[in-house]
């Protein structure tokens, strides 16, 4: 384990550590790890994007994790993705007024 990983977890950071510890698969190392969108045209392009990769069997639709606060990390509607060959879990979450949405790893 590399000290920063340790440091991040001591910190406050679990979700960093435990992140930078477990490599992407070979499916889901094709997608990105995290994206911010800035428009609803640009989140519509990847829900396009999301939705193949379900279709495709790469990634199941899941309930969001218990441990969550959806209150702090949502304004929009979320949905969760677990990646089909390591279990990576993908926070989805759709633009609200000014809230562009994501598409981030959380476990
Ligand atoms: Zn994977």
């Amino acid at each position: 384990m590399r000290r920063i990983t340790f440091l991040k977890f001591k910190n406050g950071s679990p979700n960093n550590a435990i992140l930078e510890m477990r490599p992407e698969c070979n499916i889901c190392q094709t997608f990105p790890k995290e994206r911010k969108f800035s428009s609803g045209k640009e989140f519509d392009v990847y829900f396009h994007q999301v939705s193949d990769l379900k279709l495709a069997g790469k990634i199941l639709s899941i309930k969001g994790p218990s441990w969550l606060n959806h209150d702090s990390s949502h304004i929009g509607a979320a949905a969760f993705f677990k990646c089909s060959g390591c279990g990576s879990v993908w926070d989805f979450a759709a633009p609200e007024k000014e809230f562009g949405g994501f598409w981030v790893r959380i476990v």
